[in-house]
């Protein structure tokens, strides 16, 4: 999108441009003395970098002086802006990082003076001064808020219930339900002091603030009004045993297959009960039915499941194994209970796709070497495999417990479920309505006299001290995390309280991934990335001019999504002595990460994931979407060096 970028502005000297200056002056002291604050930047770099400004003939933004200056880098600026998220408004924010200049924030303030408003960002919006789209990405990138699409989102009722509808209207917010740290809302405007302090008296100050867009939040707060009511008298009209409805069912199930579905979602929205597959990761719409049968179906499903059919109000799990025309299917289905009624979601387990060799996991050369050689091939302790949910660990997991399966060798697992039944491997299946708890299973497990001892997840501080003992009394210990980067498994391992020097004793090494979509081969173009993406990147543009990546135009092939399959990306971690002792010295997550880049030759998932762009991969945007950008990657010559290609 074309814009005018504060640097390349020639100087303006009217009086109205002195009082807009004053209007955003003290702003930018606030920027810098939080940086002060936060002990990232000293008074005297901030008196030099004014100098620096000083002499500049074209004037631009403080913090981009400070950048070049290497004083700060932009990830402290977004670290300490998520510190102290409403310290700084709107405009002052997208002027001092660059992405308004001193007239565009003159319009829109004009023009907000002139309606009234209170909303800075519409009026940025409406003026065209910066996209919808781009100023929610700015929110969410720099600002650290997790984007979110309130109408594809589970709305909680009972947190939903808290407050009256016309008070979320007025305010711009959706409760969505409770998370680790707090309860999750998605704001319009997650800087708006008063919207954010409104919503504490509902909610209490434990919050955690999500951006969506205005319109998102809108519709879905409109559609909730008039559902609530329809829904509340709604009763079964259809019988779960009725035949068609038994095909029904079958019929979505069979399809999910047939379509290389990993999930199916069933929901009911406004007019319409709609069913959706998830297929390389992306949810797609697979047919909708009429909200009468939403009823019925799910009775039917929670038959087969074995969930209680009578309760509708509660949440509930279940596990579906179904047979037909010759299928045999895994589900795990999961029925939660929504304002509009119940959703369900189930997962097929045992075939997202078959199991992989670990030569064709998509690690790059050097950390394929690495990661069989130093890692699998070590006589002992605990290897992680960690990301998110769908980062698709679990199947690298099973890669490895693959190539280390032979004749010789006892490997034992304890897993929540079992999802590939692999030949030879003692394979044990959690199930806590039995009795069969995780603690039971790993208390067991050691009299098994295994070598290798896979523990599905470590999700507390019991299954972490089993791995980290089975690993001190000599084995080989598998397992997966949920945590974002490599070297927040260590720094997690910590803060659940293991001993530092038994993190850094046993930990053998640690391989984060992430999933990304595959540009689909038979339309894929060049994309030249323009200056703002190679920003967006973290590379200075006068390092890095230009950058050549692809990207799908869309074809009948890839039904017009640009893409076809997945591809993982990983940031392997090998702690060395330096590491290890800064483990043991509990060095903070910034600084151990660091060291981990600077000493053990750790290429960073961003670093991945552009390494793959260059090949042709991946997208851009599938970067952007996925992958975490903590810390400005390395040239991309550099880049291909660490990753074994010379
Ligand atoms: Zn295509």
């Amino acid at each position: 999108m074309a814009r005018t970028h504060w640097k390349t502005k020639a100087p303006e000297k009217s009086s109205r441009d002195q009082s807009v200056r004053q209007q955003i002056e003290p702003k930018r002291d606030e920027i810098c003395k939080l940086l002060i604050k936060e002990g990232l930047l000293s008074e005297e770099q901030l008196q030099y970098g004014q100098r620096v400004l000083s002499k500049l003939s074209t004037p631009r933004p403080l913090l981009s002086v400070l950048e070049e200056l290497k004083y700060i880098s932009s990830s402290q600026v977004g670290e300490t802006l998520q510190a102290n998220p409403v310290a700084i408004p709107l405009g002052a924010l997208l002027v001092e990082l660059g992405y308004l200049s001193e007239a565009d924030i003159k319009a829109a303030l004009a023009s907000q003076e002139e309606k009234k408003s209170s909303r800075l960002g519409e009026i940025l919006v409406d003026l065209h001064l910066i996209g919808e789209d781009e100023l929610l990405q700015i929110l969410s990138f720099q600002l650290g808020f997790p984007y979110l699409d309130p109408t594809l989102e589970e709305i909680d009722p009972e947190f939903f219930g808290r407050a009256p509808l016309a008070l979320y209207q007025e305010n711009d917010f959706i409760p969505l339900r409770r998370q680790e740290k707090g309860v999750l809302i998605v704001f319009a405007d997650p800087l708006n002091i008063e919207q954010l302090n409104t919503s504490k008296k509902f909610f209490g100050h434990e919050i955690v603030q999500g951006i969506g867009r205005r319109s998102m939040i809108q519709e879905t707060l409109l559609r909730l009004e008039t559902d609530s009511a329809k829904m509340a008298d709604r009763t079964a009209v259809v019988e779960p045993d009725d035949n068609a409805v038994i095909n029904t069912v079958n019929d979505i199930l069979l399809a999910s297959i047939k379509e290389g579905a990993s999930d199916i979602h069933i929901q009911p929205t406004k007019d319409q009960l709609r069913v959706r597959f998830r297929q390389d990761g992306v949810l797609m719409n697979y047919r909708n039915y009429p909200l009468e049968v939403a009823p019925a179906i799910s009775s039917r499903l929670k038959i087969m499941a074995g969930a209680d059919i009578a309760e509708r109000r509660r949440h509930q799990d279940g596990r579906i194994f179904f047979e037909h025309q010759g299928h045999k299917l895994d589900f795990r289905v999961s029925i939660y209970s929504t304002i509009f009624g119940e959703k369900i979601v189930m997962r097929l387990l045992g075939s997202q796709s078959e199991l992989l060799k670990v030569e064709d996991l998509g690690l790059s050369p050097m950390m394929l070497q690495r990661f069989s050689e130093e890692t699998l091939q070590a006589p002992s302790g605990v290897i992680m495999v960690t990301g998110p949910t769908g980062s698709g660990k679990t199947s690298t997991l099973y890669s490895a417990v693959n190539y280390l399966n032979n004749d010789s060798t006892s490997i034992i697992t304890a897993e929540d479920p079992v999802e590939y039944v692999i030949d030879g491997v003692a394979q044990c299946s959690i199930n806590p309505k039995i009795g069969l708890s995780f603690e039971e299973t790993l208390k067991h497990i050691v009299r098994q006299d295994p070598d290798i001892i896979v523990i599905g997840e470590i999700r507390d501080k019991f299954s972490a001290e089993m791995a980290i003992e089975a690993a001190l009394t000599g084995h080989k210990v598998l397992t997966t995390f949920h945590t974002e980067d490599s070297t927040g498994a260590l720094v997690r391992l910590l803060n659940m309280d293991i001993e530092a020097f038994l993190v850094a004793s046993t930990v053998v090494s640690v391989l984060a991934q992430r999933l990304v979509r595959r540009i689909c081969p038979k339309c894929a173009e060049d994309h030249h990335l323009n200056l703002n993406e190679i920003r967006q990147l973290g590379f200075h543009p006068n390092q890095v001019p230009s950058l050549l990546f692809k990207r799908g135009q869309g074809c009948r092939y890839c039904r017009f999504s640009g893409y076809k399959g997945r591809a993982a990306v990983h940031e392997l971690l090998i702690p060395d002595q330096m590491v290890k002792d800064a483990v043991i010295a509990r060095k903070t997550s910034h600084e151990i990460r660091e060291i981990c880049i600077k000493s053990t030759g750790l290429v960073t998932l961003l670093e991945d994931g552009i390494y793959k762009a260059i090949r042709g991969v991946t997208s851009y945007q599938e970067i952007i979407r996925q992958l975490p950008r903590l810390e400005r990657p390395r040239h991309p010559d550099e880049i291909s060096r660490l990753q074994g290609e010379f």
